[in-house]
C-alpha cells in the first residue's frame, strides 16, 4: 500500500490554471515571476571609463526588471544607457538621482 493511497493526497497532480490533469494541460507557461522591488538591494557606483568618461552603473537589479529600469533612469537623467552583463550603466554621474529614484519607486539601494 502507497503511503498516501485513498486519501486527497494520492491523486494525480492537476493543473493550477486549467485543473485538468498536468499530462493533459494545454495551458502556456506562466510568465516568470517578478521580484519586487522592496526585496531587491541594488548597488550603485559611478565609474570612470575610457577617455575619463563616467557612467553611473547600477548592478544586482532582477533580469526582469532591467528594460524598465533602463528607460525610467534614461528618461530621469536625461543621458544615454545600456544594459550591460545584467548591469545597467548609465552616461554620466548620476549617482543621488538614481538612487532617489530607485528608492522612490521602492527598491533598496545600498
Ligand atoms: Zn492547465
Amino acid at each position: 500500500m502507497r503511503l498516501f493511497e485513498g486519501t486527497e493526497f494520492d491523486r494525480p497532480p492537476t493543473c493550477d490554471q486549467c485543473g485538468d490533469l498536468e499530462q493533459d494541460c494545454q495551458c502556456p507557461p506562466l510568465p516568470p515571476e517578478r521580484i519586487p522591488p522592496e526585496k531587491q538591494i541594488l548597488r550603485i557606483q559611478a565609474e570612470k571609463r575610457k577617455k575619463g568618461k563616467i557612467v553611473t552603473v547600477i548592478r544586482d537589479a532582477d533580469e526582469l526588471d532591467l528594460s524598465d529600469l533602463k528607460v525610467k533612469l534614461k528618461n530621469a537623467c536625461g543621458a544615454g544607457g545600456t544594459i550591460k552583463d545584467a548591469t545597467i550603466e548609465i552616461q554620466g554621474d548620476h549617482v543621488e538621482r538614481i538612487r532617489r529614484l530607485l528608492e522612490e519607486v521602492g527598491y533598496r539601494v545600498k
